[in-house]
């Protein structure tokens, strides 16, 4: 594999703005560190090769590699990736009273996989403030805490770095596409590293069309209310094309989409998964149902987890109306379409050799598939 190291991790991620924030590169070493939105490096580091770079989900990503170790197939054109099965979800009335972003299905497979020991620890996504924040949670009481999208990029991957360090081995992660897409790279040992041990036990990846930039966000949502009253904020699916900001006087600001759009990172326009492809269990909302999720169990792992919270009592599951399925293969298919066709117009996928650094790499049959 083409493996640089964090000089080239600055020059072709963090300065040409394709950096996602995802964290993976944060809290690896002292250099890099994330503050508030910003990925920096703090001082100069001229390692030949670094994890930075070889778990960056910008740059060198081997799609066929990772969907070999994963899947145990090269990777294809399906707009949802591999999956086993697909159902709406969520959590059952044993979470009833507790905040959640639609069904709750998330917060209640991570409660019953850290209840149940199959994690040892949860790396979710909290809050300061509206600054979304990285925690690694060992109790389930405190998944619930979590719950609920916060619509900034958060570096949560810096905490599935101090969670190793930790010495926790069966991490259970709730990450974006761009984190489940990293994630699945840390785990496939990229620098062969002999005393190598998977640190992960689940990933359960949430849908993403886009996150916005949390420098540009926090000034604008500022000066439209007090940002200490913010309880919530939400997406409604299509065709709502709002923001609804939910603030603890019980009133509710719609931003039109229109408004914030340039409020998200260019980095963004370059990804091509909406679904988090690489996970074991994928969780969206279900459009028309804001109280229930859209779930795709892509592994055994993640079918196994799945039944075992069904038969418990935790979690609720429901056919898929076709009808949905079909608009979300819609929506996933067009978001890959025009992310790698952008890459790829701008010279970014399967470059020969070592000279030029790709940002992707995939057969060239799917490539050809994909943006046909
Ligand atoms: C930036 C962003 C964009 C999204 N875009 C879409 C979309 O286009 N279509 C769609 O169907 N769904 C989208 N979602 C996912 C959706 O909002 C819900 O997260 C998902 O449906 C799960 O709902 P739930 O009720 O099960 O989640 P909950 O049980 O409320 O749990 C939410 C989980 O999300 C995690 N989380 C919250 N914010 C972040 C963040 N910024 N980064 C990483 N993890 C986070 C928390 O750790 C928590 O565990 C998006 C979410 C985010 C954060
Ligand atoms: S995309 Fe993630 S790993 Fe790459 S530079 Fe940004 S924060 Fe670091
Ligand atoms: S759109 Fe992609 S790159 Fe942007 S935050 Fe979502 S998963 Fe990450």
């Amino acid at each position: 594999m083409n493996i640089s190291g964090p000089n080239e991790l600055l020059e072709n991620v963090i300065n040409r703005n394709l950096c996602t924030g995802c964290g993976a590169c944060v809290d690896l070493c002292p250099y890099f560190k994330s503050y508030r939105g910003k990925t920096t490096m703090l001082f100069p580091c001229t390692l030949p090769q670094g994890r930075c770079f070889a778990y960056c989900p910008r740059l060198e990503v081997d799609l066929d590699y990772l969907s070999g170790k994963y899947f145990e197939k090269p990777y294809n054109s399906d707009p949802l990736g591999f999956y086993k099965s697909i159902v709406t979800s969520r959590a059952s009335e044993k979470f009833t009273g507790n905040s959640f972003q639609a069904g709750g299905t998330v917060s209640a497979i991570m409660y019953f996989a850290l209840e149940r020991g199959y994690i040892d620890g949860a790396v979710l996504t909290g809050q300061e403030g509206i600054l979304p924040t990285p925690r690694i949670v060992m109790n389930p009481e405190d998944v619930l805490s979590c719950g609920s999208s916060k619509y900034t990029a958060a570096p949560t991957l810096s905490a599935v770095n101090r969670a190793i360090e930790e010495g926790l081995n069966r991490i259970g992660i709730v990450s974006t596409p761009c984190q489940a897409l990293s994630t699945a790279m840390l785990r496939a040992n990229p620098l062969e590293e002999k005393d190598f041990t998977d640190p992960v036990g689940l990933v359960v990846g949430i849908f993403c069309t886009w996150a916005l930039d949390f420098r540009a966000f926090e000034p604008f949502i500022a000066s439209r209310v007090d940002i200490n009253t913010i309880t919530k904020t939400d997406i409604p699916p299509p065709p709502a094309e709002v923001m609804e900001v939910y603030t603890s006087d019980g009133s509710k600001l719609q931003i039109p989409l229109e408004e914030i759009r340039n409020l998200v990172p260019d980095a963004c326009s370059y990804c091509m998964d909406m679904t988090s492809e690489f996970s074991d269990i994928s969780v969206g909302v279900l459009e028309g149902d804001p109280g229930r999720n859209t779930l795709i169990i892509r592994t055994e792992r993640g079918k196994m987890i799945v039944d075992e919270a069904v038969r418990e009592g935790y979690l609720i599951v429901d056919d898929m109306p076709e009808i949905n399925l079909e608009h979300l293969k819609w929506a996933a298919g067009n978001k890959k379409k025009k992310a790698l066709l952008k890459a790829h117009k701008e010279g970014m996928v399967n470059n020969p050799g070592k000279d030029k650094i790709s940002y992707i790499r995939l057969n060239n049959e799917t490539l050809e598939e994909i943006i046909a």
